[in-house]
């Protein structure tokens, strides 16, 4: 993600405040969830069938995802109607259980019709803020395959969670983009990156509107009845929840073949008016950005690329979807902006393909995708990532309150403050210079290699580092990850006194700028 909507930072902070309480609320014509057992209730001697845990214990964010089951595809079947933002669908989850289940819990938030487990009827409730608790007629035995069919309807713009919604509705459809929450606004899910998944997402809108999402189409929009149309994508790589997205409204789409022979789905909101020009010249560069980042950080992991120019009025941030990344208008203001489509697909390795395992290595997506902007203003002669540090390094006085977050361990209501991003970067170019460029253009590769489609720690990357280059990297990474305060630099690796502002560094600024603190 790269400069935060106001209201998406309010979001997490308002929803890391909430805590889960047991006051559950049946769901329309769904009896008997008052007869379940709560959350509180002793471990049985005996080894019953036991409930789904209601969270994966994610340090910042506890109760995301959930415990029992590991889903392997969503099948996502809606209808959405832009004049009245009436969502319903059918989700179809294909998953195993992972343990013998009493019951199990979804990630949701829209009203619940009907839940089916296996053909079978099932109960639903809601717990705490976002939990839907599903109660199969018959128990689910470890390692038993599990097809859930939830069906639902509700309006996601004034669903909300702590006064906001994650769901963005534009004067000519919606979007549903966000991190670290964003699916519980279309889709029931098990909402962690630990539990990624294959998508078919299908959207039926009124004909003439477009709907975008993640990888390929498997085939044209279809007519439906009512001058409706059909509209489906896929994704077959593993994909975390919130990488999954929605793009509906007025766009002019453009696809193409990379020069790897993937296919490209560029969209552009016909909103963007003389903004237009600026953002077709930043994301019709995008294949070129993945071929460029190929070279440095492995190959591209996904079997499709793009970028979507969002409305106006729609968000005010970019967001790394997988294979087709989402982007504010905001980024277009001074012109074409590389340097945000190589920080969203430098994300599609450092983030969507390895990513995080707890919320609180954040840093793992956005240190390394800040830090490909670097190497990206290396390329066009814009300024050296040696140089970007001295500035970057610079222009924050030791005392200024930007050295009090520690990109390491930023707290879940400072997941995207701007240290976890400009510090982070700097941190990776100490690592360059303690390693020396040949051990870290190693190490890049080989994490992105190691940890394929996967998750990971940054304690992980630390092990990897030091395994290649040989070196104890404890007190360079401590200092730069973990400890508040600004660290020292060695003299010499200043390159001047006081260093001269490089070329990209007020586009890298306005990008950046975005960023609320
Ligand atoms: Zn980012």
């Amino acid at each position: 993600m790269e400069g935060v909507h106001p209201v998406r930072r309010a979001l997490t902070a308002a929803i890391a405040a909430l805590t889960v309480t047991t006051a559950g609320t049946l769901v329309a014509g769904t009896p008997g969830h008052a007869a379940l057992p709560g959350w509180g209730r002793p471990v049985l001697p005996t080894a019953a069938p036991q409930p789904g845990g209601p969270g994966l214990g994610d340090s910042y964010f506890p109760d995301y995802g959930n415990g029992g089951y590991d889903v392997e595809h969503y099948d996502v079947r809606l209808r959405y109607d832009p004049q009245t933002d009436l969502l319903t669908g059918t989700t179809t989850i294909l998953a195993r259980a992972t343990q013998d289940l009493s019951r199990f819990n979804l990630d949701f938030l829209l009203d619940v019709d009907s839940v089916r487990v296996n053909g079978w009827p099932a109960t639903a409730g809601r717990e705490g803020v976002h939990e839907l608790v599903v109660t199969p007629r018959r128990a689910v035995t470890a390692g038993q395959q599990l097809t859930v069919v939830v069906r639902y309807s509700g309006v996601p713009s004034e669903t909300l969670v702590g006064g906001y919604t994650g769901w963005t509705r534009t004067d000519d459809g919606a979007m549903a983009v966000n991190e670290p929450e964003s699916a519980w606004w279309w889709f029931p899910s098990n909402d962690h990156p630990t539990d990624k998944a294959t998508y078919d997402i299908s959207v039926s809108v009124p004909t003439g509107v477009e709907v975008i999402s993640n990888g390929v189409q498997p085939r044209p929009p279809v007519a439906e009845a009512g001058n409706r149309t059909r509209w489906s994508w896929r994704t077959t790589s593993p994909t975390a929840t919130y990488l999954a997205f929605l793009a509906i409204g007025q766009y002019d789409i453009v696809s193409d073949t990379a020069p790897n022979g993937q296919p490209v789905v560029n969209a552009y909101s016909t909103t963007l008016g003389e903004l237009g020009p600026a953002a077709r010249a930043s994301i019709e560069r995008t294949a070129e950005i993945v071929e460029w980042a190929s070279g440095i950080f492995g190959p591209y992991p996904f079997e499709a690329q793009g970028g979507v120019a969002g409305p106006v009025d729609g968000i005010g941030f970019a967001l790394e979807t997988q294979t087709r990344s989402v982007y504010g208008p905001g980024f277009w203001r001074r012109g074409a902006n590389t340097y945000v489509v190589v920080h969203e697909n430098a994300h599609q390795w450092f983030g969507d393909s390895v990513s995080v395992g707890d919320w609180s290595d954040i840093w793992l997506n956005e240190g390394f995708a800040s830090y490909a902007e670097w190497l990206w203003s290396e390329e066009q002669g814009e300024g050296t990532a040696q140089e970007l540090f001295d500035f970057t390094y610079a222009s924050y006085p030791a005392d200024d309150e930007f050295w009090q977050v520690p990109p390491g361990e930023p707290g879940p209501n400072r997941i995207f403050d701007g240290a976890v991003y400009d510090r982070g970067a700097m941190a990776l170019h100490q690592l360059r210079l303690a390693v020396g460029d040949d051990a870290f253009f190693a190490i890049l590769p080989a994490w992105t290699a190691e940890h394929r489609h996967g998750n990971a720690s940054i304690e992980q990357f630390q092990a990897l580092a030091e395994r290649i280059s040989g070196l104890d990297l404890d007190d360079l990474l401590d200092a730069w990850l973990f400890t508040p305060g600004r660290p020292g630099v060695p003299t010499t690796a200043r390159t001047s006194t006081p260093p001269t502002e490089p070329t990209s560094w007020a586009k890298l600024r306005a990008s950046h700028q975005l960023l609320t603190r």
